[in-house]
């Protein structure tokens, strides 16, 4: 809008002619929503994993764009040379693209206000440069590392915030010459002004803090070439036309610094507003290098985009209508979006819930034909390669690997588990492989032998010829509990070791039904030759 505002007062008079004056504004309607057409960016430093708090930023641009037909820019930041990490960039664009969080414009995707890697646009920045250093809003400064370490130790010895003392500003025209004709190495640093008036945060209101009073005059240009982060970031948003920026509040602190730039400049800046702080539940601070932060830590646990997406939006609001607890795709998302409700508070993450959006997701899956099928690979997957070598035989591979058989264990699970991964765990391995192992010592002892009343279990359950229903298992193994004179919780323990080889789990009728009628007698046949 203060774009707007600004082109609605360089325009001209309106012309006198009605028919003129009708063109003038069709024409200039399409200019103005041109102008404001929104244009976000995401633009990470590839240093590393995505991140949680990088993933809230992007989507959040994300939805802002997509709520008001506007466009998302993915933009790398890899100005800083010695931070960076191989293959980071990519993986940075496929974690985006594993969310559903798709870039308009970016370095795969291409686009009009390319390249879209900062390091590929240095001879841009060098011609930027020369506008300040021409229009004496920039310096160029030659004070050696030993000059700016003294400064530094001196501060903190003094018990004082380290700043660089503004030496160079002052040198004169001889003295610079006389430096660059000995080849003295220099960096460029911008002239901090003093700020007086706030500016407008979009979430945090008006903030005034005057950088100049805190730092001395920031590093634009450094020796070896590349720009910093302030003087590349500034450049490419104006020129990507970047209309809003919404960050991290860490980056609050060098909006002014930035503000100050497009002064220099005679840019129009565009909208700032900060996202709040990610925090732990406890309100302890995240850690980068905490390892269940990582955006591809939740993909390889078996997290769905939609559950990560709806549990980073839960935490900092932004919407309208959205009730918690309920699973919205990222489309609701961007439908429900809007920034005015952003919270200034830091967002506590509360990771229960990831685990609840992602079983709702599990289970709208099971309910979609569509989705069905692809989570049934996704299992089959699992399964192939966590018990790659108990899956020996290809009989027990056709049957556990069966779609069919696939479906009916999710069904039975879909309250008990959070994510498809839990199905491989130790205590799921029952249902896809024999047990190698019977604890029968943790058995109370009984009037016959274990052997003669598993046998008499099989050939009771073998007997069952309508439905293999839970109902029908429990009735038959009730008539055996009857027969030896058994308490049923004691023959269903016998029955649970026997085929799962545990001692806790599952109900009996329920589990063996699941498995089905052919594997159930199987294992309590194979159950019978390990006690032979
Ligand atoms: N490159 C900065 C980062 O790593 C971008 C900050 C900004 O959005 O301006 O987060």
């Amino acid at each position: 809008m203060a774009q707007l505002f600004t082109h609605l007062q360089r325009i001209p008079l309106l012309p006198c002619k009605v028919q003129e004056a009708r063109k003038f504004m069709r024409l200039f309607s399409i200019s103005a929503q041109k102008a404001c057409q929104v244009r976000v960016r995401f633009a990470p430093s590839p240093t590393g994993h995505l991140h949680l708090g990088g993933l809230r930023t992007a989507l959040y641009n994300f939805l802002f764009a997509k709520s008001k037909n506007g466009k998302f820019i993915l933009r790398i930041e890899d100005t800083d040379q010695t931070r960076l990490v191989v293959h980071a960039a990519q993986r940075l664009e496929d974690m985006l693209k594993w969310a559903k969080i798709y870039p308009d414009e970016s370095p795969t995707v291409g686009g009009p206000r390319g390249p879209y890697v900062q390091s590929q646009r240095i001879n841009l920045y060098h011609n930027y440069m020369k506008n300040l250093l021409e229009n004496d809003s920039a310096y160029k400064c030659f004070c050696s590392k030993l000059r700016l370490d003294w400064l530094r130790n001196d501060a903190i010895r003094r018990n004082e915030t380290p700043k660089y003392d503004n030496k160079c500003r002052y040198l004169s025209q001889v003295k610079i010459e006389e430096l660059e004709r000995k080849g003295t190495p220099y960096c460029i640093r911008f002239k901090l002004e003093t700020i007086t008036d706030p500016y407008q945060d979009l979430i945090y209101g008006p903030i005034l803090i005057n950088v100049a009073e805190h730092e001395g005059d920031p590093v634009m240009m450094k020796a070896d070439g590349y720009p910093t982060y302030h003087f590349a970031n500034v450049v490419d948003d104006h020129l990507m036309g970047i209309t809003h920026v919404l960050r991290g509040v860490e980056w609050q602190i060098s909006t002014p610094k930035h503000l100050l730039l497009y002064k220099a400049f005679g840019w129009n800046p565009p909208l700032f507003g900060h996202l709040p702080l990610i925090v732990n539940r406890d309100g302890s601070k995240l850690s980068k290098r905490q390892d269940d932060l990582h955006i591809e830590h939740y993909r390889d646990q078996g997290y769905s985009p939609e559950a990560v997406l709806n549990f980073v939006t839960d935490i900092g609001g932004g919407f309208e209508g959205k009730e918690h607890n309920v699973l919205l795709t990222i489309e609701e998302l961007s439908e429900k979006f809007n920034l005015a409700r952003l919270t200034k508070n830091s967002c506590r993450l509360d990771f229960d819930k990831l685990k609840l959006y992602n079983q709702m997701d599990l289970q709208r899956c099971l309910k979609s034909p569509t989705e069905l099928p692809v989570l049934l690979d996704q299992l089959q997957d699992l399964v192939k390669k966590t018990f790659e070598e108990k899956l020996s035989s290809s009989a027990v591979q056709e049957k556990v690997l069966n779609p069919e058989y696939l479906t009916s264990v999710l069904m039975w699970n879909e309250d008990r588990i959070t994510c498809l991964s839990d199905l491989v765990r130790p205590e799921y391995t029952y249902l896809w492989a024999i047990p190698d192992h019977l604890p029968l010592d943790q058995l109370p002892a009984m009037p016959n032998s274990y052997a003669d009343i598993l046998q008499s279990i099989l050939e009771a359950i073998t007997a069952i010829s309508d439905n293999f229903t839970k109902e029908n298992i429990v009735t038959s193994i009730k008539v055996v509990s009857k027969q030896y004179g058994l308490k049923t919780p004691a023959i269903m323990k016998l029955i649970r070791i026997a085929v799962t080889g545990m001692k806790e789990g599952p109900p009996v009728g329920e589990m063996l039904s699941v498995l089905g009628q052919d594997t159930a007698a199987a294992r309590i046949k194979h159950a019978l030759h390990l006690l032979e």
